[in-house]
């Protein structure tokens, strides 16, 4: 993408007279789903968490308008917009991200959750195969594919031109979540259009896939705990390696600020609006309190931060260097 705005040519020194005499360079015209440019960035980022190494993969962003809509849907119009000003970001738009993680444990390479998929390519996104390539792995090594939940964004890379993306992987899913999705009741109604994604590109993995419950592990060192309200078997995932932590929360909030500092707030995306509250009080706490870095699935890139407690909520403190140590 070209690099049309002041700023960035102030970066790349492109910035004359002529160029700040001539307004029209900085027109750009941004649309709700629209693709986030990408401007040298290698979209991944690797750290060591004891003998596990861990890389976040960003399968891509996207711009959506009117955030009240969804984060804070029962709340003032105004509210929203005042609390997204506060904290110095825009009122009528947001960049949602997606990322993916890989843990490579020593004896396994797990990927948690796999993108929008190749159907969201063509606007940019989906990039998760490519990144695991540029990162130094192939999809064929991966040999646990894990899920959180089976929303779209998170299940839309399991295939690949119809078959499995991740050949050599077998699977890891919550029953609680496999079983509200295949249900015969979700084919019709508001759960209609995910079920039937559900059905082309989960269930025929289905016989090669470990179901789990809250507290069960996945290899040791990974285990699975029951977030629920966002789906009814959302799952987030606890890592640990020579006493180094990391949790990986999902969607268990899903904007940095809206969802962390107002974690009552209702989120369009959680289907038990209240349940979902709990689980981002429950999880947040535990993350607050036992200062354990996370990575949050739709938190900006690298994704990764810990969590402090303020007032009535949460405030996400981005890392810095603390994993490179
Ligand atoms: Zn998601």
């Amino acid at each position: 993408m070209v690099v049309t705005d002041r700023r960035s040519a102030f970066k790349f020194g492109l910035v004359g007279a002529a160029a700040l005499a001539a307004p029209q360079i900085m027109v750009r015209t941004v649309h709700a789903q629209a693709p986030v440019p990408e401007i040298g960035n290698p979209r991944f980022n690797r750290f060591n968490l004891g003998s596990f190494e861990v890389t976040a993969i960003n399968d891509g962003a996207r711009v959506m308008d009117d955030p009240h809509t969804i984060f804070g849907e029962d709340q003032e119009q105004a509210a929203v917009a005042e609390l997204l000003e506060e904290n110095f970001l825009p009122s009528d738009r947001l960049v949602n991200s997606f990322t993916p993680t890989l843990v490579n444990t020593g004896s396994e390479l797990i990927l948690f959750d796999t993108g929008l998929g190749a159907g969201a390519r063509e606007g940019g996104l989906g990039q998760l195969r490519s990144r695991i390539e540029a990162s130094g792995y192939s999809p064929d090594d991966v040999s646990i594919v894990v899920l959180t939940h089976f929303h779209g964004d998170h299940i839309g890379g399991l295939m690949e031109d119809g078959a499995p993306a991740f050949a050599n992987a077998r699977y890891v899913a919550g029953q609680a979540e496999y079983d509200f999705w295949t249900a015969e009741e979700r084919m019709s109604g508001p759960t209609e259009g995910n079920a039937q994604a559900v059905q082309a590109t989960v269930v025929p993995l289905a016989e090669n896939m470990t179901f789990i419950g809250d507290g069960d592990e996945v290899v040791p060192g990974v285990s699975g705990m029951l977030a629920a309200g966002h789906t009814p078997g959302h799952m987030v995932f606890h890592l640990e390696s020579e006493g180094r932590r990391l949790m990986l929360t999902a969607d268990t909030a899903n904007h940095y600020v809206a969802s962390l500092q107002r974690p009552d707030w209702h989120v369009r995306f959680d289907m038990d609006k209240e349940a979902g509250a709990q689980s981002r009080r429950r999880v947040f706490d535990m993350i607050a309190s036992e200062r354990i870095p996370f990575i949050g699935y739709h938190m900006p890139f690298p994704a990764a931060g810990f969590i402090e407690k303020v007032d009535d909520g949460f405030r996400f403190v981005p890392v810095s260097y603390q994993l490179m140590l």
